[in-house]
């Protein structure tokens, strides 16, 4: 069963895709895929829209993505049917992934917004301090591409969106083609909340459109999505020089120390594991558990993974696209000819949707797609180690840098721990939730990704931070000017002497 399939071309010509539920395969709609001309009308649309919408005081953009959050309220349960009728996941999945964080999102960014992007004024140090005063001011960019992915398509969207507009840009959404709709629908809260339509536009399309928004004329791209793709989208960045974040995969590592609570680690495992159907950028992908407790807490793994169910309206849902199944079945049975044990499932299910069985799997190796590559599965994957040392070492051992966690009773050591992880972040006795704090700086290292997108940076990384330097005493002619004079060589000598030349000096200097 495909989820997303091409059908025959509308009378003018533009290409179509129809949707299918990954949960029972019913036809949840289709979209028009919007060519390249169309997406350059758009941002054309967009450029000039966008001063009468950056002139506006942050105040009142401010308000208007607050008052988002009460449509996004009032719409929970249309949003939720959407995002359920594209990728099948739990009731509580949507809730829980999709719309309380974006609530939390909107009503944060909007309160912080006056002050993160208000002008600051900066004291300066030194001799320059007595001539001249700065101002830094957070001017927007311009028109900004935003292109998310399937697995949060409502989330990993209106966050960017809604931290562009706020910055005072015109926005450009291209969601992902396997959740259209979902995408869609962060643009249609912001617009009932009073976002002006040529502000904030929604293009369809696959990654012909995706790649036509990237070369158009914009002035920055947050992309979400593959490792692949986000590779190609900063190469076609640099050519144009314009910024852009890159938020890609992960293959996240949990280290359960000797010292952990095992209860709490070994639910965290099943859960951090296989939540939205294990896809998840944040979630759990590899677990290395210390020997001395590594019988018990597989044990406990065990008897918490059997009691998962699967189907519709079950724990687990579908994976959300069809090909992500023949991913997910490669890693399972590559592990397994290289000597892994499956202590359950491991097999996918075909019979109503995209199902693959909540898998508990042991005895991997870093030989194994399994701990190497993105899996996006509901899969656990615990692998045994001497000690933390050799955790951090394996953990450490992997292209990704996403996240990370540490389940331990000591907080000392969790920190200590953290220090030594080469990941973007890292989370005490928890995983995913790291997303969802929006004052973290949340942004990848090594493949998993470029600049943050979440965290004050976050939101001023849709600005030019613009430092202008005040003269303070209007019109007078500065003294190093031309014409060059030999007294001002003396100045400059004496500045230079009794600015830096001693300890004192020095110090006042700072
Ligand atoms: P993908 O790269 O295939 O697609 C992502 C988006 O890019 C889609 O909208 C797609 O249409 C578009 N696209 C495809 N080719 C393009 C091109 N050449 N130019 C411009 N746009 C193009 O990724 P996906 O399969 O949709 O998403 C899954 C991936 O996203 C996983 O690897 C996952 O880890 C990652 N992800 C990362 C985060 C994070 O915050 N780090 C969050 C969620 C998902």
């Amino acid at each position: 069963m495909a989820i997303v399939e091409t059908l025959p071309p509308t009378a003018d010509g533009h290409r179509r895709l129809g949707l299918r539920s990954p949960a029972d395969g019913a036809d949840v709609g289709e979209i028009v895929v919007r060519t390249p001309e169309e997406v350059a009308a758009a941002i054309a649309t967009a450029r000039a829209a966008q001063p009468g919408w950056a002139e506006r005081p942050v105040k009142e953009r401010a308000a208007i993505i607050r008052r988002a959050v009460q449509v996004l309220v009032d719409r929970r349960a249309e949003i939720a049917a959407t995002v359920r009728g594209e990728t099948g996941k739990p009731l509580v999945e949507a809730l829980a992934v999709e719309i309380l964080p974006s609530c939390d999102f909107l009503n944060y960014w909007s309160g912080r917004a006056v002050k993160d992007l208000a002008d600051e004024k900066r004291r300066l140090h030194g001799y320059l301090a007595p001539l001249k005063k700065l101002v830094v001011s957070y001017r927007p960019l311009g028109v900004v591409g935003v292109i998310t992915p399937w697995n949060g398509p409502f989330v990993l969207s209106i966050n960017p969106v809604a931290q562009a507009l706020l910055a005072g840009n015109a926005v450009l959404l291209k969601p992902s083609e396997v959740t259209p709709h979902s995408g869609e629908w962060a643009v249609k809260v912001l617009h009932e909340a009073g976002v002006p339509e040529d502000v904030l536009q929604v293009l369809h399309g696959d990654g012909e459109t995706g790649a036509a928004l990237v070369d158009g004329d914009i002035d920055k791209i947050s992309f979400t999505g593959s490792v692949p793709t986000g590779k190609r989208i900063a190469a076609a960045c640099a050519e144009r020089l314009i910024p852009c974040t890159l938020e890609l995969g992960g293959k996240d590592a949990m280290i359960v120390c000797a010292d952990a609570d095992l209860e709490r680690a070994s639910a965290g495992a099943v859960y951090l594991s296989m939540f939205n159907s294990g896809q998840v950028c944040v979630g759990v992908e590899r677990i290395y558990v210390v020997e001395s407790v590594a019988d018990e807490f597989v044990a406990k793994v065990r008897e918490k993974a059997a009691a998962v169910t699967y189907g519709a309206g079950k724990d687990v849902g579908p994976l959300f696209w069809d090909r992500q199944l023949d991913i997910v079945s490669k890693h399972v049975q590559d592990a397994r000819d290289k000597g892994a044990t499956v202590l359950l499932g491991g097999e996918q299910d075909t019979a109503d949707g995209v199902y693959f069985q909540p898998t508990l799997v042991v005895d991997v190796t870093h030989d194994m797609e399994l701990m190497r590559e993105e899996t996006f599965g509901p899969i656990v994957s615990i692998m045994r180690v001497a000690d933390e040392d050799e955790a951090v070492r394996l953990a450490n051992d992997c292209a990704y840098g996403l996240s990370g966690s540490v389940f331990t009773r000591d907080r000392a050591k969790a920190v200590r721990l953290a220090r030594e992880l080469h990941t973007g972040s890292v989370v005490h006795n928890d995983a995913s939730v790291i997303y969802g704090v929006p004052e973290a700086p949340f942004g990848g290292r090594k493949n998993s990704g470029l600049g943050q997108v979440n965290g004050i940076d976050a939101l001023r990384g849709f600005t030019h931070a613009q430092p202008v330097l005040i003269d303070r005493w209007g019109p007078k002619k500065e003294s190093i000017w031309y014409p060059y004079a030999d007294e001002m060589v003396q100045t400059l000598d004496r500045t230079i002497r009794l600015g830096f030349g001693s300890r004192i000096a020095r110090r006042l200097m700072r």
